[in-house]
């Protein structure tokens, strides 16, 4: 037997304990193809067997039916520990720069909370095999069920593990309006073919399912007047044109999305307004400032960085921006033209916060376009 006719005698032995035949060739919505499944989709329809070439087809569909049974099926990856950083809050710290190989995409924040009846999620996760991942050692802390998940914004960080949860039987999947339509129309593709460059393996089983998240404009309450209660607000454009923040009244936390960044600097990439930014951070702190019960101990969990509170919050989000608006003022004032901005903007007290070199110019850059010219670019490639 020469190994072909070994795959595929092995393959249809497989095949042939499925009863049901069923349907093919007509890919849902966006799917995203198992490579696996595709090589013997090819071999079926070249073969002159048709018997056989069913019984590949029924093993091509329950190989690909139980992969999105299980969401993601592969090694868990060594993302970080977990950190309990308050009693039932579990926290998994992204790597303080853009997603890599090395992090596995893994690069913002994922926490998940206890709640009286189940565990909310603050964002996805990078891509399925982090959110799998995420799961695998998040089920050694708590037997509670996932019942809420909340995506922060437009970005991949936020979006690309959804399809994980929803296939692992979450449903309530929570976006800003705007966020799960540029995410369904033109953020998914994108961000497939970009973690496909580093790490294909990450989203083989990744589907586009925007169109299940649940959708809101300005704000949402769950389970209002319950212990499960989370409050969903849109402070508005900042690092992607809306941002949602998170407010857990029980738990008095404070999930600020890409509105805050601790540790390493904040950046303005495609389609980030810093002026938006700042008005929007505002926005968030009297929010938390009306709503919550004890604010001196508020837990602020940022987009980026370690868990934190609302003042060390402000000084390394809030204040950069307002230094970096002063330091690009001045150049502006003096005459400094766009292509001699870099010997102009630096900020000494700034260097040691990772991602300083890559941002410094690039945040400048954009605070002197929208200062002189009221513009923004397009939010298409805001995801690093
Ligand atoms: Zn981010």
């Amino acid at each position: 037997m020469n190994s072909l006719t070994k795959t595929s005698a092995i393959f249809a032995l497989a095949a042939g304990l499925l009863t049901t035949p069923l349907a093919y060739g007509q890919a849902s919505n966006n799917a995203y193809e198992d490579e696996w499944s595709r090589a013997f989709k090819q071999y079926a329809a070249q073969l002159n067997d048709p018997v056989l070439a069913q019984s590949i087809l029924n093993y091509t569909a329950q190989h690909e039916r139980l992969l999105q049974q299980h969401g993601y099926i592969g090694r868990v990856l060594p993302i970080p520990a977990i950190e309990a950083v308050a009693p039932g809050v579990f926290f998994v710290k992204g790597a303080l720069m853009w997603g890599t190989l090395e992090n596995f995409g893994l690069n913002n924040n994922i926490t998940a909370v206890e709640l009286e009846s189940g565990i909310f999620v603050y964002n996805t996760g990078s891509n399925p095999a982090v959110a799998y991942s995420f799961h695998q050692k998040l089920q050694r802390h708590t037997a509670m069920p996932i019942k809420w998940l909340a995506i922060e914004n437009y970005q991949s960080h936020a979006n690309l593990g959804a399809s994980y949860w929803m296939d692992v039987g979450v449903h309530n999947l929570y976006s800003e309006q705007a966020a799960a339509d540029f995410w369904q129309v033109r953020g998914f593709d994108r961000a497939v073919q970009r973690v496909s460059e580093y790490g294909p393996l990450l989203i083989q089983p990744v589907r586009n399912v925007a169109d299940r998240y649940t959708r809101f404009e300005d704000r949402l309450v769950i389970n209002e007047g319950t212990g499960d209660e989370v409050h969903l607000v849109n402070f508005g454009g900042g690092h992607t044109p809306t941002m949602t923040g998170a407010f857990i009244p029980s738990k008095n936390i404070l999930f600020t999305g890409d509105l805050g960044f601790v540790e390493r600097l904040p950046g303005l990439l495609h389609g980030s307004s810093y002026s938006e930014w700042l008005q929007s951070f505002e926005r968030m702190v009297d929010y938390v400032t009306t709503h919550s019960p004890d604010l001196d101990n508020l837990l602020v969990i940022p987009g980026h960085g370690g868990a934190s509170n609302l003042t060390e919050l402000t000084r390394q989000t809030y204040d950069y921006f307002k230094d970096l608006e002063e330091v690009v003022k001045q150049a502006i004032e003096q005459g400094v033209a766009r292509q001699d901005l870099a010997r102009h903007v630096e900020m000494p007290a700034y260097r040691d916060r990772p991602m300083y070199s890559q941002l410094f110019l690039r945040n400048a850059l954009s605070v002197f376009d929208e200062l002189t010219t009221g513009q923004v670019s397009d939010p298409l490639l805001a995801d690093e």
